[in-house]
């Protein structure tokens, strides 16, 4: 019988594994110990924290006895720096905490390329309460804001900004040839592009840059690559993630970019788990909330040795506001800059007014993957179509007609 469990990490993979295990068994000890010093929140309201819809009392998911009720001993602001296999326990704060099985949702950090002229005050990343807080801060005395980094996340931190302070100017810069290369085509990018703009922000894309430039060691702006300086008096860097798997690292689990688990999300050491960003499964590193949902649940019965399927990759969907734009994408969508898979075809529609577009990714007579911009309308049906692998021949066609509506 199982005595103890710890997990590292408190966000959503931590959070809902813990609670997985408390769900299918009343008895076993569970310790959470988390380096952030405030209880689960979901990122994604970080954003509307900063637009100043939400409050930092409205951040936590679970009350604070909720964490009393469940029996789960949540320990903040505890670090955990070490792992010792051969004994099975983790030092945390000076002592040596002995687990039966160990899980590491340690998650990700922000990525920060190696611009020339860093570390310079006034140059932020968001992945936290209190990056938010500092970030909220600062452009609360900001004129200029430039946001590195022409993502999901970058996009959507510009526009919670330019919200809550409308005399802000925005200026979003995408070394790449055009915004949101891992969920759009040209096409698609080139329409949201041209929304985005309408709303008084600048966009600048195939924007490399090269330099954050300041006076001492305040940032005052960036240069780019092409020899374009861009002044600003705040600059968020949004150029992704990668996998905290330094602790996994030094334990000797096995990691390429992240840490290596199977489909019961065990490592490569049977007493340890892994999951959320920090995981990778089949060559894949999620880096999203409902991969780290999927997994969870999964993983929280086989920690406990009970029975449950094997996890084997999420159907990602996800709808988000892209400055106040509805995107959705779904399934299996090839980031721009990837050449097409063989036997994959891709049928796209766009509406006269040039307000939607949709984009459907079709392989064996089965779609595998959608976009759609500037509607939600069909959302549950293509989202129903993906997942089931529901065969499309009759309507096959007819995607490519704007006006086509699912039944
Ligand atoms: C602003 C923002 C908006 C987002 N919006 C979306 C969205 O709309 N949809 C979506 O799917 N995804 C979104 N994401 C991504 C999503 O939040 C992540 O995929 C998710 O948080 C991953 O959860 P996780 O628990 O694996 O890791 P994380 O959220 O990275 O949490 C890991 C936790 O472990 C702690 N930790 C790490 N090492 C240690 C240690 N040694 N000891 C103790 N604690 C440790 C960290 O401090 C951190 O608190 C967003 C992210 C951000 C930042």
């Amino acid at each position: 019988m199982l005595v103890r469990v710890i997990v590292i990490g408190n966000n959503v993979a931590g959070t809902t594994v813990a609670k997985g295990m408390r769900d299918a068994d009343s008895r076993v000890e569970i310790d959470i110990y988390s380096e952030e010093d405030f209880p689960y929140y979901p990122r994604p309201r970080l954003i509307h924290y900063l637009e100043g819809t939400v409050t930092e009392k409205d951040l936590p998911f679970y009350p604070m006895d909720w964490y009393q009720k469940n029996q789960l001993g949540l320990h903040l602001g505890h670090r955990v720096e070490r792992i010792d296999r051969h004994e099975m326990s983790v030092l945390v704060h000076g002592a040596w905490e002995p687990y039966d099985k160990l899980v590491l949702a340690t998650g990700s950090s922000a990525y920060v390329p190696l611009f020339t002229g860093l570390p310079k005050a006034g140059v932020f990343t968001l992945k936290t309460l209190a990056d938010a807080r500092m970030i909220k801060n600062r452009a609360s005395r900001s004129k200029h804001i430039i946001v590195i980094g022409g993502g999901l996340l970058g996009l959507e931190t510009g526009r919670a900004l330019c919200n809550a302070f409308p005399e802000l100017h925005i200026t979003i810069l995408e070394s790449g040839e055009h915004l949101l290369m891992r969920q759009l085509d040209h096409e698609g990018a080139d329409m949201l592009q041209t929304w985005i703009r309408r709303t008084g922000a600048e966009v600048l894309v195939k924007a490399d840059t090269k330099e954050v430039f300041g006076e001492g060691d305040v940032a005052k702006g960036v240069l780019l690559k092409d020899g374009n300086r861009i002044e600003g008096d705040m600059i968020v860097i949004s150029a992704g993630t990668r996998p905290n798997v330094q602790l996994a690292k030094e334990a000797g689990l096995k990691v390429n970019r992240g840490i290596v688990v199977d489909g019961s999300l065990r490592t490569s050491d049977p007493d340890i788990f892994a999951l959320g960003d920090a995981a990778e499964f089949n060559g894949q590193v999620w880096a999203m909330i409902p991969p780290a949902l999927d997994e969870a649940k999964v993983a929280a019965l086989r920690i406990l040795n009970m029975e449950s399927p094997d996890y084997n990759g999420t159907i990602l969907s996800n709808t988000l506001k892209v400055l106040g734009f509805d995107l959705t994408s779904i399934g299996m969508v090839r980031p721009a800059h990837e050449p097409p898979e063989q036997g994959v075809e891709e049928i796209r529609a766009v509406s006269p007014d040039g307000s939607v577009y949709k984009k459907f990714v079709i392989k064996d007579g089965k779609m595998i993957g959608a976009i759609l911009l500037g509607t939600k309308r069909e959302v549950v049906k293509v989202t129903k179509l993906i997942k089931e692998q529901t065969p499309i021949d009759d309507i096959k066609d007819r995607l490519g007609d704007p006006l086509f509506a699912f039944s």
